[in-house]
């Protein structure tokens, strides 16, 4: 029984100490014997054998090294006793040897006859010689050993087990010959026979439990692995596998029940064994412990060793048996220390899964140490003792089990907030867009709809219906009250009131049938528009002229009666104007101008309800003096450009300039670009106009160039441009003409006018950018472009709306409006520049934002090009980043 824990016990020696170390430490010094005779011929090495007792022979047996390997039983039975030594260790131990040894042991029974059993409990022993002697007599011989098939054995058993029967008062004597290629030992101990039978049991059935366990644990790992291929869990099953076939082979079972006619199969698993559970443990560690990461210098050297490791499973099937084994035990040394160091060093460093894997090796570690001290009776040998190495190794691979599965959970939850994370984010980014787009659509003070939304709906009236002129009125309502309460009551006052007209409107249910429905809100429809402060609009669909004017009447006296606020009646003073499609007009344009113009003609003389008429416009004659003059005015180089700095939000270098058109007309005064860039479109003067402006934009810009170096130029380009056929061709001439890089020109389009016709924008401007030109989305935000559209422009930069940038100062909507535009822009690799920026803690708010450039009234009015260079020279450009400076 005690020397099943010196077979368990040696494999992993292996790993842990050299062969030398337990040769040195097992042969004890030898006895020398002066007299001639042969060893049969003295007293010494006698032993008498009773009945029920168990004998351990190790200190009681003559050894002889036969160093050449030559010699027969004759030769040694003839040799002096003095050549033969006295083993003093409890079980011999020769470590790696080429030598042959001897064993001699004389055996008495008493008076009775015994049936006895003598064992050799080592199952590696390659080649075991026994001779039973009587009076000089061979009694009978035995080869056997693990180099043998296995039914050469005189007992079937995994280890070497010769029956022993003794006569009353029989003496035997016995000569041993014992030669291996590993480490040679031998346990060798007298039974009574039945007590042999039940400790074999005993043993057996512990170690069916032990296999058993492991075996459970290797096919649910296996099985772990094939279902979520996580590799983790096949290197484990790689390791339990091998361990099982480590101990097994070991133990003897593999041999007696695999391939009991195949010794050399069993020699080559006996050799592959201990590389594969040292490739398996070093796998595992580096994968479960993530050390290429935690600890990079660790994870190369545990991979060479494994490298090593594979090269010596190779090495198996053709180096020489010891040279091989001495290479798995040489490397295993090293390969086990730094294991078990990782395991603590991974926990150091955070990793809460390492502390499992700490404790596995921990036990394993236990295990053989307590194994090795009972061998070398530092431990008393008991139950505990003798199975501490099984004990050890289960308990490793079901906390390295426990490891793994503590591991997958820690990352399904990490993997799961991570998740929970992005759906949040994605949520917040999706209500974000959806403030957008209803921003973009309503008007903030009562969430009617507003401009956008109402010329969405003509739009769709009036081009995508097959009734064709379509048949529509539209009422603009006008609240001209609202100035007198704002001038006595104040703008947030006066706020108030006008909600409270826009609840009227949505209080009125009836006699909709012809009204069109401009949007269904969530909390009711809307079948009036906001379109700017106090002015309404309203749509009947298919009536004559009479009957929307009759409808007006009627909407006027519900509702005109003054609105109660604060004990006050505040008279509402409605207009309504009016104007028809086909009959005032068939573009939106124009009929929502009409209809604006009708309210002026309203007066109380027709009920405050005015219908459009050409002769009541007064804007056709400014219109047409404007279309003369602006003509004029670019013939005769009577327009000018100012510019706008442009700086980075990091530096507050100046990165560019945006050119904006001045027109000052001697008689007319000074005419906003807003009102003449409409007209200058639909009187196709847009060419000449854009034409003009790049012309003298580039060649400001080489002016510019000269004091500062490059950097860029914006220019407002028209959606009516990209119709030109050979607008690309005259934008690189006009690059040519002034020596400009492509790269320094930006061409600014606005969002509305892209989406007026995306498709075509798309590839109109795909081919500008080819050209390296850079291309800027202008007023982002109030055209509500698809996400899918941004996503296809060729774009260098995106200039999010002043309305959303002044609102930041407030609201706090805005703000993430604003964060949803830059995050959206960082994902497409666009640059975002905030313009109208008009205080100090709107641009403290952006650069906090990291937005990249910044353009602003605060920074920079627009100025002429001599004044911007002198600016520019002044250095006056980071002054506003100072107060962030010094704080
Ligand atoms: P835009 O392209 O959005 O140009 C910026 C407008 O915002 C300019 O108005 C500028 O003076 C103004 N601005 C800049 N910073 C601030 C600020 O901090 N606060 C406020 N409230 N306003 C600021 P501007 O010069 O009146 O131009 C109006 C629009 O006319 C431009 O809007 C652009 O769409 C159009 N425009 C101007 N020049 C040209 C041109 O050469 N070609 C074309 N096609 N359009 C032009
Ligand atoms: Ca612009
Ligand atoms: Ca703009």
């Amino acid at each position: 029984m005690t020397n099943n824990a010196v077979r368990l016990v040696f494999l992993f020696l292996v790993i842990l100490l050299s062969a030398r170390l337990c040769y040195s430490n097992v042969d004890g010094l030898p006895t020398k014997f002066a007299a001639p005779d042969t060893i049969s011929q003295i007293d010494s090495h006698f032993i008498a054998v009773g009945r029920q007792e168990t004998i351990k022979l190790g200190r009681h047996l003559a050894y002889f090294e036969d160093n050449l390997n030559r010699l027969q039983l004759e030769d040694i039975r003839s040799l002096p006793a003095g050549a033969w030594k006295q083993s003093e260790a409890a079980i011999p131990n020769f470590g790696y040897t080429d030598s042959s040894y001897w064993f001699y042991i004389r055996l008495k029974s008493h008076d009775i006859p015994l049936t006895k059993l003598l064992t050799i409990q080592y199952a590696l022993l390659d080649h075991i010689e026994l001779y039973v002697l009587e009076n000089g007599q061979i009694r009978s011989d035995y080869l056997t050993g693990d180099t043998f098939v296995f039914d050469q054995r005189p007992l079937r058993h995994r280890d070497f087990i010769f029956p022993l029967d003794f006569e009353a008062d029989q003496t035997l004597e016995l000569f041993l010959k014992v030669k291996t290629e590993g480490s040679l030992q031998v346990p060798i101990d007298l039974w009574e026979r039945d007590q042999f039978i039940w400790q074999d049991q005993d043993e057996m059935l512990i170690k069916a439990i032990y296999y058993g366990m492991m075996f459970v644990l290797m096919l649910y790992n296996l099985f772990l692995f094939l279902s979520i291929r996580e590799r983790s869990y096949l290197y484990y099953g790689g390791l339990v596998v091998s361990m099982l076939v480590l101990m097994s082979g070991a133990h003897g079972f593999l041999f007696q029940y695999l391939y009991p006619q195949s010794p050399a199969i069993h020699k080559v698993v006996m050799l592959l064994a201990v590389p594969c559970v040292m490739l398996f443990a070093g796998l595992f560690s580096c994968y479960f412990l993530s050390l290429a990461k935690v600890a990079p210098r660790l994870n190369l050297f545990v991979n060479t060793l494994n490298v090593m490791f594979l090269l010596s499973i190779l090495g198996a099937f053709f180096l020489p048996y010891d040279i091989s084994t001495r290479i798995s035990v040489f490397l295993a040394i090293p390969s086990s220390m730094v294991i078990m160091f990782a395991g603590p060093y991974a926990w150091s460093c955070g990793q809460v899964s390492a502390r499992y894997f700490t404790y596995a090796w921990a036990f394993l570690l236990t295990g053989i140490v307590v194994s090795a001290s009972s061998k070398f009776g530092i431990l008393p040998r008991n139950n505990f003792t003798e199975y501490a190495l099984n004990w050890g190794s289960a308990i490793e691979a079901i906390l390295l089990s426990f490891a793994l599965a503590d591991r997958f959970n820690r990352e399904r939850q990490a993997k799961f907030i991570a998740q929970q994370a992005q759906l949040e984010e994605a949520r917040q980014r999706k209500t974000a867009e959806q403030k957008l787009y209803n921003q973009a659509t309503h008007q903030s003070l009562d969430g009617l709809p507003n401009t956008v939304l109402l010329q969405q709906i003509l739009y769709r009236m009036l081009y995508l219906q097959e009734q064709k002129p379509p048949q529509f009125s539209l009422i603009y309502l006008q609240f001209n009250g609202l100035a007198e309460i704002t001038k006595t009551l104040g703008h947030e006052n006066a706020d108030i009131v006008l909600s409270l007209f826009s609840k009227r409107l949505l209080s009125l249910n009836d006699g909709f049938e012809r009204a069109v429905l401009i949007e269904s809100g969530q909390q009711s429809d809307h079948y009036f528009a906001h379109v700017e402060k106090g002015l309404f609009v309203h749509i009947l669909q298919d009536v004559e002229i009479n009957y929307a004017v009759d409808y007006a009447h009627e909407l006027m006296q519900e509702l005109a009666q003054p609105i109660e606020y604060n004990a006050m009646k505040l008279d509402t003073g409605l207009a309504i104007g009016i104007a028809a499609s086909p009959l005032h007009g068939e573009d939106i344009d124009i009929i929502m101008r009409h209809a604006r113009i009708a309210i002026d003609s309203a007066d109380n003389t027709n009920g405050n309800v005015g219908v459009y008429s050409a002769d009541i416009n007064p804007y056709t004659e400014r219109r047409l003096v404007l279309m003369g003059e602006l003509k004029k005015a670019i013939d005769l180089d009577d327009l000018a450009l100012h510019y706008q700095p442009i700086i980075c939000g990091q530096s507050a270098e100046v990165v560019g300039a945006e050119a904006l058109l001045r027109w000052h007309h001697p008689t007319l005064g000074f005419v906003p670009p807003d009102e003449f860039i409409g007209i200058a479109e639909q009187t196709g003067i847009m060419r000449d106009l854009t034409h003009w402006v790049l012309n003298r934009a580039l060649q400001d810009h080489a002016a510019r160039r000269q004091h500062f170096g490059s950097s860029t130029v914006s220019v407002n380009i028209s959606a009516v441009n990209l119709h030109e056929p050979d607008f690309e061709q005259v934008v690189l001439s006009l690059l040519e003409k002034h020596d400009i890089p492509p790269e320094e020109l930006i061409l600014e389009i606005t969002e509305t006018s892209v989406m007026k016709d995306p498709e075509y924008a798309i590839s109109a401007l795909k081919r500008l950018a080819r050209q390296a030109i850079k291309l800027a989305i202008d007023d982002f935000g109030t055209g509500y472009s698809s996400l899918a559209y941004i996503q296809r422009l060729p774009l260098y930069e995106i200039k999010i709306d002043r309305s959303f940038i002044q609102a930041m100062d407030n609201v706090k909507n805005d703000q993430v409006i604003v964060k949803t535009t830059l995050n959206m822009s960082r994902d497409l690799g666009v640059r975002v520049v905030a313009e109208g920026i008009e205080s100090q803690t709107i641009l403290n708010g952006l650069r906090k934002l990291e937005c990249d450039f910044l353009q602003g009234f605060f920074i920079a009015r627009p100025m002429s090009m001599e004044s911007l260079i002198a600016w520019q020279h002044a250095e006056k450009n980071d002054e506003f980043f100072t107060e962030q400076k010094s704080s």
